[in-house]
């Protein structure tokens, strides 16, 4: 079976992380910060926090800023059920913002006329998060302005999208927003097996984050409420959670990140040959990208309406081929129903899950595999 996301691992990637296993510290070494420094070169971030998850990172970044009961969080229906749950897990409402049909993102217009609608009705959102869904940016620049206009924090979920550019500006440099998060699974773009990262460069939110991944437990004496006895004290002053990284994890990470240009160059190869062998199928490709670099991490097709997309899913599977589909809208998820959503709420997220088919893309995708993909494909669409 081809898969629809896979991992590249290197030899050197190998012996990195056995070097680690021979080294002093399996977990807070120092390994952890030499990865955010690493993460911050490719952004332009001030600060990044390493954590074991990109779920791990959104929850610190919404409890960062302050989210809790009463709040809302905005995000897409087309996400992972992370870019909402995080909210859940603060006690805060979440709702969501239909997409653009052409990109896939969020849709801009949609967002003006909801924070129209919210601001008379005194139900604004404290945070919205924008995902760069595959890896294409949303337009920072338009959200950045809405979000000064009715004041609330922007957190980007990057989990598609290290290496993406926007307008010159890397995703993760913080220009347009408060907190950008990345992920770090094997799928994405560079894995650390399990990991994630959130980028800011807010010094305070920077610290905030950092306590809230290790128990809240704070070590530096000029913070501290009370007189300290002795170098042995800490203080919790607030929770905070075990959310670290390892070092074997930041090593992996960090021996990737070397090879994230070859991964994207191979992601960009790939998708420019899909576009020219899908054009005879009938099925629309991604959009072309404007002014920006995406890192590629899915290739989506939408299948017209007379081709019913269970059927081509199932047909793929038996071909050899591990097509998916990203995502279920997560407001028809059985627990979002629950709070009150329905189908049709947000019918153009809903049009595209209807249509919707990830295509293998990975950077060992031989262009052998991708021809039998295309074959495929043209096989269960006849
Ligand atoms: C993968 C993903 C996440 C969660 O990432 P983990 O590192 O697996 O926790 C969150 N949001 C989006 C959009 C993702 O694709």
């Amino acid at each position: 079976m081809i898969p629809y996301g896979r991992q590249h691992i290197s030899e050197a990637d190998i012996e990195a992380v056995v070097d680690v296993l021979r080294s002093d510290f399996l977990t807070q070494g120092p390994a952890v910060p030499a990865f955010e420094r690493a993460m911050c070169e490719l952004t332009g971030a001030t600060y990044g926090v390493a954590v074991n998850s990109a779920t791990s990172a959104l929850h610190i970044a919404c409890m960062a800023l302050g989210l809790g009961p009463g709040d809302r969080l905005w995000t897409v229906p087309i996400t992972f059920l992370a870019s909402a749950n995080c909210a859940r897990y603060c006690g805060a409402d979440v709702d969501f913002v239909d997409i653009d049909p052409a990109t896939r993102n969020i849709g801009i217009e949609a967002l003006t006329k909801k924070l129209e609608l919210a601001e008379r009705q005194n139900s604004l959102p404290k945070i919205l998060v924008p995902v760069h869904f595959t890896g294409r940016p949303c337009d920072m620049a338009q959200i950045r302005e809405l979000s000064k206009r009715y004041g609330f924090f922007v957190i980007e979920d990057a989990s598609h999208a290290v290496g993406s550019i926007y307008q010159g500006s890397p995703i993760g440099s913080g220009r347009y927003s408060d907190i950008t998060v990345f992920s770090f699974h094997p799928v994405k773009i560079v894995t650390s097996a399990e990991g994630g990262m959130a980028m800011t460069n807010d010094a305070e939110l920077a610290h905030r984050m950092e306590l809230l991944r290790s128990h809240g437990m704070e070590r530096d004496p000029s913070r501290f409420q009370d007189p300290a006895e002795g170098s042995w004290v800490y203080e919790m002053q607030s929770i905070g959670f075990n959310y670290r990284l390892t070092d074997l994890h930041a090593t992996l990470g960090m021996s990737q990140l070397r090879r994230l240009e070859d991964f994207i160059a191979r992601r960009e190869a790939l998708v420019a040959r899909y576009d020219a062998l899908l054009k005879s199928l009938p099925v629309t490709c991604p959009a072309p990208l404007a002014d920006m670099r995406s890192a590629w991490h899915l290739y989506v097709v939408e299948l017209e309406t007379n081709h019913p997309r269970a059927a081509v899913f199932e047909a793929m599977r038996k071909a050899g081929v591990g097509v998916a589909v990203h995502y279920i809208p997560v407001h028809l998820q059985p627990y979002y129903r629950d709070l009150g959503f329905r189908a049709g709420d947000y019918p153009r997220s809903e049009h595209y899950y209807a249509r919707a088919l990830t295509l293998p893309l990975y950077p060992d995708l031989s262009d052998a595999q991708q021809e039998t993909v295309v074959r495929a494909l043209g096989e269960a669409l006849a």
